[in-house]
């Protein structure tokens, strides 16, 4: 069940990477093959090195430690990703009696023979140490399934049978390669060293052996597992999913004014994903293992994505239960880092008081993150790490590494550091989701991508299914999965519903709404066929816009965050043009809709706002109406674009900076904002 070896797969690493030694090549290969699969590492987790010798552009041949660097994933790491270190010096370090975090990392970076290299993994040392060609490191379930008990010790006998060394757990980096140095001796009659709490080390002269020794190792704990498993009944109710999904997507947006309003004085607005994985729902629906996942995450690591322990709630929790539930995390939360500084005498700079995972009771789980991409990673963890739980809670007690040593991860000075380099500057709009209709082209694809310029989550939605679906993916190279999409035909109240839910699915909220969606109908009105396109109109121009702001509402004041409701209005509302009524009328009734609802919800802290917009080359236009619009004025095409007091075309992305305006205006609402080039007929009046 895990990838195999394959001896043509390795053939194409030596092909394409030959050229840098074959050993590197081999050494990316099996990187691959364990960084692939989810039940060995995640996310950064587990390294791997390979030591051989290198000729330097002197000539000279030096013997080295390529080493995972820092900030390489297993699944997708290149040579690039192994510095290279000179393995002599890195042994005489290890000669040291103590070395301070900073000091080896410094050391780390002084033995590389290209300085551009990235950091190499706080585990060098210990890799170079192992006296073997190539050396696999995994933070493996079923190894872990075995290592978080009480008694690892003894059951480590039964599933290894002696053939591997167990270490009692200790700080990764330096005291670890010290505690590895002491025993290196006894690593000849083993396959395997395990790390108490932790993980598995595994090695070999090719990596086809280290890999498959790792391979071998796993399959023996899976086994013992899987025989003790035959006795497990799941304690989950059998709630229908679709229940489950719907319960859970109502907390969401309550939860996450919760958790924003926790932070009063920093922004705390959180993105949250939904998990409706069986191993979390088993976990919902049982109060003892509720008490399990409170005893810390499965390897240490993982405390850097999770937080020590989740936050636990109940479906139906009023706004100001949530309140309270997520306030009484913060405070347990510090209690907690008040132990670990007592503990330890150190001084730190406390992470915010927010968690990372929470429990729906009966239901399932959340995950947060100040971006959808760390919520996804804190879902993968533990997701993955859910079963491990129940596998250890089904038939002994889960006992992770110790709250102090958990704290020396999360405070880790060289973890910090990393998470640091990590974030990136905040936009503007960071934190926050906004919906943008019509965002299959022109004004809403410019406004959608503005928006994610400035750090939003941005669900792009349209009628125009292929086009939405190529722009989206056009999107998504640069902003990732900040950016989704949904299909809807906003002229039916229910796709404007599904359209605000499909929002609140993806990011777990809503804190704008761009409400840009419409057609330009022309027609005169004292004819049948005008009047039938006014009809038409009042439904795209209008009331489209009231049920979607109206359902974007309704999630807003769940939230208790306040919000913006942003209407692309047109000139056409204060400057109506000939023949064409069934544009105009609609568009002055959503200026008036706009100042209503800054009427009505302005006592929920939500802004409505409206831009002004006038002669923006985009698929309005199509079809002759172009040509009809600049006939009707009298103008040539060229003429009727720059037909304004700044003889000046205005383009999609100067409304979409208005738009990005009014979203950051915190002082404004019942507002409209022209975006015209200036047009003294259309000024609001
Ligand atoms: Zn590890």
């Amino acid at each position: 069940m895990y990838r195999p070896y394959l001896d043509d797969e390795a053939r194409e690493y030596i092909d394409r990477y030959g050229h840098l030694g074959e050993d590197l090549a081999l050494r990316v290969y099996t990187s691959h093959l364990l960084g692939r699969d989810p039940k060995l590492v995640l996310h950064g987790g587990g390294n791997t090195s390979v030591k051989t010798r290198v000729r330097e552009l002197t000539g000279d041949e030096v013997d080295v430690l390529y080493v995972k660097g820092s900030g390489w994933d297993l699944s997708d790491i290149e040579p690039k990703g192994f510095p290279a270190c000179r393995l002599s010096r890195l042994l005489r370090l290890t000669e040291l009696e103590t070395l301070s975090d900073e000091d080896m990392v410094a050391q780390l970076r002084g033995q590389m023979l290209d300085p551009n290299s990235p950091t190499p993994s706080v585990e060098a040392l210990l890799h170079a140490l192992i006296p073997h060609k190539f050396v696999d490191h995994t933070h493996a379930n079923a190894v872990l399934s075995i290592l978080d008990r009480p008694d690892s010790q003894t059951l480590v006998q039964e599933v290894w049978q002696g053939r591997v060394l167990l270490l009692p757990y200790v700080m990764p980096g330096f005291v670890l390669a010290r505690a590895v140095r002491a025993i290196v001796d006894q690593l000849d009659g083993v396959d395997a060293l395990l790390l108490d709490k932790h993980g598995i080390f595994t090695w070999g002269s090719s990596a086809q052996e280290s890999y498959e020794r790792m391979i071998a190792a796993v399959a023996k704990a899976e086994a013992w597992l899987a025989a003790r498993r035959q006795h497990h009944v799941s304690t989950a109710n059998d709630r229908p999913l679709a229940a489950r999904r719907k319960a859970l997507s109502r907390i969401t947006p309550r939860l996450r004014g919760a958790l924003a309003k926790a932070t009063s004085g920093t922004d705390g607005r959180m993105v949250v994903l939904v998990s409706d994985h069986p191993d979390l729902y088993e976990i919902a629906c049982s109060d003892r293992l509720q008490d399990l996942v409170q005893r810390g995450p499965i390897t240490p690591d993982h405390v850097l994505r999770t937080r020590p322990f989740p936050l636990v709630v109940d479906a139906d929790g009023s706004p100001e239960a949530l309140e309270q539930a997520v306030a009484e995390w913060g405070e347990r939360y510090h209690a907690w880092v008040d132990r670990g500084i007592a503990a330890r005498g150190i001084e730190v700079k406390r992470l915010d008081a927010l968690p990372r995972v929470v429990f729906v009771k009966n239901q399932g789980a959340l995950f947060l993150g100040k971006t959808i991409a760390e919520a996804m990673i804190v879902r993968d963890v533990v997701e993955q790490s859910a079963r491990v739980v129940i596998d250890i809670a089904n038939d002994g007690e889960y006992r992770p590494v110790s709250e102090t040593d958990l704290f020396d991860i999360e405070y880790w000075s060289l973890e910090q550091a990393k998470l640091k380099r990590q974030a990136s500057k905040p936009g503007r709009l960071a934190r926050r989701v906004a919906l943008v209709t019509g965002a299959a082209s022109g004004i809403g694809l410019a406004t959608a991508e503005a928006m994610l310029a400035e750090g939003a989550h941005v669900l792009v939605v349209d009628r125009a299914g292929e086009r939405l679906e190529a722009e989206h993916a056009e999107l998504a190279k640069k902003y990732g999965a900040r950016v989704a999409w949904a299909l809807a035909d906003l002229e039916k109240t229910e796709d404007a519903r599904a359209a605000v839910s499909a929002c609140v699915s993806a990011f777990g909220g809503l804190d704008i709404l761009v409400s840009n969606a419409g057609s330009a109908p022309a027609g005169l009105l004292d004819e049948e066929e005008g009047e039938l396109a006014l009809e038409r109109s009042v439904r795209t121009n209008l009331l489209s816009h009231q049920w979607i702001a109206r359902a974007a509402a309704e999630v807003m004041q769940a939230q208790g965050l306040g919000g913006v409701l942003l209407f692309n209005a047109s000139k056409a509302a204060f400057n109506p043009g000939p023949a064409f009524g069934p544009y105009a009328i609609p568009k002055a009734a959503l200026v008036a809709l706009m100042r209503q609802l800054a009427i009505d919800l302005g006592k929920h802290g939500i802004r409505s706002n409206a831009v002004n917009a006038d002669r923006i080359r985009t698929r309005l236009f199509d079809g002759g109406v172009l040509a009809a619009r600049a006939k009707a004025r009298g103008l040539s095409e060229e003429q009727y674009f720059r037909a304004n007091l700044l003889s000046r075309e205005t383009t999609a992305e100067d409304v979409a900076e208005a738009f990005v305006y009014l979203a950051t205006a915190e002082a404004t609402t019942g507002c409209v904002l022209t975006v015209d080039g200036g047009n003294a007929a259309a000024f609001p009046r």
